[in-house]
């Protein structure tokens, strides 16, 4: 003997029936098979909120059974020839007027009761057994169909019915003994109470008929079939990466199912479990796929977590108060007041200066909850012994469960810092006894992130996924997007880093993919996108509020510079290579760092001094470990350098300016570096980083343009008097020729003091010799005060700024 359940979806229409019945037929093998069937997918919840119409005294509770009619009435003229269907529709037309009286008498009276409820909710699994079991008996003649409420007898505890196992194991066994049907379909959920009064087993409860049936029978397998490949190391509707598991332990299961592993209603492994019945949860959908086998069988495996599940809509109620110390029983009769009430206590924890006690329970459970708790406690709240009960509500269980976990040190640890790195708040821990699970309470608007970072981290060999939002995608960004595409799979593979671009946004256009965008085709998504709105950017960012997010700032923009600290704030990490907010005044820079600090939130900024060149990591890495800059010599700006190297007898000042900007070396607005403020910004964030405090109007700038080139309004203007003032520009040249030497802008700080400007830099100085776009600095401090620690390399260009903003987005894959 076998039972086969098989779910809502499995039987959801013609279609999936007609798998059904193949999987029916091939499970044939000369033993008589049970099968029970869940109502059609979403009937049952068609019918709860039909009766709950009726009952407010709204009409269109009609036109919910008018919906339930067409999908059965279609199911069963697909199902069944034409020749036969006539009975049969009848048949169904007869079940739906009996529901369409008792819609209607809770329409008059205004009313629902628990044991209404129960008798409409019958119907999803009475019209769907009584389709399949005259379908399937197209196909095998010798089955029938047996109305489980004649044989399941429970309390009378509607909505949830307790089942009398001795009564309802004796009708069982009886009944099978009595009848020799090669398959016998039954509805599942449904059960009577010992009057004979339609009760159900609780949502879900199709499952948990099936181990009836099984444990009675003495089945020698119950197979659930359902949607997906089994039992799932996380719900694979929220973490894309779960894989299916492919055995567990009852105690795992049971754990799983209890802590919301919708895909096996958890009562069903009691019954199943005392008979040492095999599970086996299969997918009507992919009947090749192995599933998931559960059973006492020990099977060894590396990792000690098997799965990891959550549940919706929790309350904690927190009782408190001196008055709970030392006096037995405030626990007691805390869990008697709830009993009472039937409220279900999901998560415990208590204190152990028993000062405070905690319990999880439903949402839908908390008022009754709390009116009955401070009412138990009257006394001792006049007293003030006890505080009034704290009610959060909106909350989440998350628990981690395994067999094997209570062999293994340090996994709540894991557990808890993982969630702690990516800002996730735990409001209260539980381990069960058996330490086959542990347990933690958190906010249900974190739930997506906090399953998939543990998935992440306890399954996925560590590989990190990490969910970019970039912002500015010109010359540099468009490299850094082609550079993340080109190495994408190396990363995946080499260093288990999983890199997303989920947002781009030009100062047009923005355009989000939650899945992560395809950077083949980003410029058509991009140009497919909404309008540009930054705020409505980070608004977005927040609310998908996924693990590992960086907003990457490729813009020289300031208002996208004051919007870091938002960033940060959400715990998600900041990238630029936009100086503005690290030049601004020290106490916003201050502010941010302290902010990435207090958020868990990195904010990188290597490109801001030298494009990808390694300068601000150095000067961390040097004060991080002890060492004291005093002194800082540097050319930083690698469009200026480019000029200078550039600008001879031959060639005009304003055509090398020009050539810069074509070349990408120069900020979009070039006065920006040719006026020094560029350079000024790079010092002073050196300076900062170095541990002094700066602010750039103390940077000495004495700029080597005539004012009236500093004071042009925009760009034309700008060039134009640069052809104006040429002769100025030649002058300077000349006056370096003439002293042997080269033209160099250079930023320098010592003494607590900094300037920058243009320099005459004699032969033998180590920066007369700096090619191209190439930058240098000096770093003079306590351990390198004879040679100083030099950097020199390419310090302009998109290719070189976007492979430094990667290197930043790399670091913090590796934190
Ligand atoms: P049925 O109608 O077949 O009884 P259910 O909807 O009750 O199916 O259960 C299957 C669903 O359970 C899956 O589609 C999946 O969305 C959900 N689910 C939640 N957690 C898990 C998990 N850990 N493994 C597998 N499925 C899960
Ligand atoms: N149809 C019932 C429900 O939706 C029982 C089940 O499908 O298991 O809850
Ligand atoms: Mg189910």
């Amino acid at each position: 003997m076998k039972v086969l359940k098989f779910g809502g979806t499995s039987v959801a229409n013609a279609q999936n029936i007609k798998l059904v019945l193949e999987i029916i037929e091939e499970s044939r093998s000369g033993e008589r098979l049970v099968v029970i069937v869940s109502a059609f997918s979403k009937v049952t919840d068609l019918l709860q909120l039909a009766s709950q119409k009726a009952a407010q005294g709204d009409d269109r509770f009609k036109e919910i059974v008018a919906e339930i009619e067409t999908k059965h009435l279609e199911a069963l003229k697909a199902l069944i020839p034409v020749s036969e269907q006539s009975a049969l529709l009848s048949h169904i037309k007869r079940i739906i007027n009996h529901l369409e009286t008792l819609l209607d008498g809770c329409f008059l009276l205004g009313e629902l009761s628990a044991r209404t409820l129960d008798t409409i909710l019958s119907f999803g699994e009475l019209l769907s057994a009584y389709i399949i079991s005259e379908a399937l008996q197209q196909k095998i003649k010798n089955s029938g169909y047996k109305d489980s409420r004649e044989l399941i007898k429970t309390d009378s505890n509607f909505g949830k019915a307790s089942v009398n196992f001795e009564v309802t194991n004796a009708l069982i066994q009886e009944y099978f003994q009595t009848n020799s049907q090669e398959v016998i379909v039954m509805p599942g959920f449904i059960a009577a109470s010992t009057e004979g009064i339609t009760t159900t087993l609780g949502r879900g409860g199709s499952d948990y008929t099936a181990a009836i049936l099984a444990a009675a029978l003495r089945a020698h397998q119950l197979e659930i079939w359902t949607d997906v490949n089994g039992m799932f190391t996380a719900n694979p509707k929220i973490v894309k990466q779960a894989k299916p598991i492919a055995n567990l332990s009852y105690q795992e299961a049971m754990e799983l199912s209890h802590f919301g592993a919708k895909v096996l209603y958890p009562p069903t492994i009691q019954p199943v479990l005392r008979e040492s019945i095999p599970i086996l949860i299969k997918n009507t959908f992919e009947p090749t796929a192995i599933g998931t086998y559960i059973s006492n069988d020990i099977f060894t495996q590396n990792n000690p977590v098997k799965g990891i599940t959550h549940i919706d809509s929790i309350t904690l109620v927190t009782l408190e108060g001196s008055g709970m110390i030392g006096v037995s029983g405030s626990s007691k009769r805390l869990f008697e007041v709830l009993s009472q009430k039937n409220i279900n206590v999901i998560f415990i924890t208590q204190a152990s200066s028993e000062h405070s006690i905690c319990i999880g329970i439903l949402n839908s459970d908390a008022d009754t909850a709390e009116n009955a708790i401070n009412k138990a406690f009257e006394v001792e709240i006049s007293q003030n012994k006890i505080q009034p009960c704290i009610v959060e509500k909106n909350l989440c269980i998350i628990a981690l469960v395994g067999e094997n976990m209570k062999n293994h040190q340090g996994l709540s640890g894991r557990m808890f810092s993982t969630l702690g790195k990516n800002n996730v708040n735990i409001r209260a821990i539980a381990q069960g006894a058996s330490e086959r699970n542990i347990s933690a309470v958190i906010n249900e608007r974190d739930v997506k992130k906090a399953l998939n970072t543990l998935h992440e981290n306890f399954f996925e060999e560590n590989t990190k996924q990490l969910n970019l939002f970039v912002m500015g995608v010109g010359n540099v960004g468009e490299k850094f997007i082609e550079q993340i595409h080109q190495q994408k799979k190396f990363l995946k593979e080499k260093l288990k880093i999983n890199l997303r671009v989920i947002a781009l946004s030009n100062s047009r256009k923005m355009y989000f993919d939650e899945d992560g965008i395809s950077l083949k085709e980003w410029q058509f998504l991009l140009d497919t996108g909404d309008a540009a709105d930054a705020s409505l950017f980070f608004k977005t960012a927040k609310e998908l509020n996924l693990r590992n997010s960086i907003f990457v700032d490729i813009t020289a923009n300031e208002s996208v510079s004051q919007t870091y600290e938002h960033y940060l704030k959400q715990n998600i990490a900041v990238v630029t290579c936009n100086k503005i907010a690290c030049a601004s005044e020290f106490d916003n820079y201050k502010k941010l760092k302290k902010l990435s600090r207090q958020y868990n939130a990195p904010f990188l900024f290597e490109t801001n001094v030298g494009a990808g060149l390694p300068i601000i990591d150095t000067v961390k890495n040097l004060v991080a470990s002890g060492d004291k800059v005093n002194k800082i010599q540097a050319v930083l700006s690698g469009s200026l350098n480019f000029i200078f190297n550039n600008f001879n007898e031959s060639s005009s000042f304003h055509d090398v300016v020009k050539e810069a900007g074509v070349q990408g070396f120069t900020e979009p607005d070039p006065k920006i570096d040719l006026s020094g403020i560029d350079v000024a910004r790079k010092i002073l964030i050196l300076i900062r980083e170095s541990g002094y405090k700066m602010e750039i109007d103390e940077i000495s700038n004495e700029s080597f343009l005539p004012s009236a080139c500093l004071e042009t309004s925009d760009n034309e203007a700008f060039f134009t008097s640069l052809i104006t003032h040429a002769d100025h520009f030649n002058t300077i040249f000349q006056e370096a020729i003439a002293k042997d030497s080269r033209l160099k802008y250079v930023a320098q700080f010592e003494n607590g003091k900094a300037n920058v400007g243009l320099r005459f830099i004699p032969k033998d100085h180590p920066f007369y010799n700096l090619e191209g776009k190439d930058n240098i600095v000096l770093f003079f401090t306590d351990r390198y005060s004879d040679q100083p620690l030099l950097i020199k390399g390419a310090g302009a260009g998109a290719a070189v700024t976007a492979s430094g903003i990667f290197a930043d987005v790399i670091r913090i894959g590796n934190i």
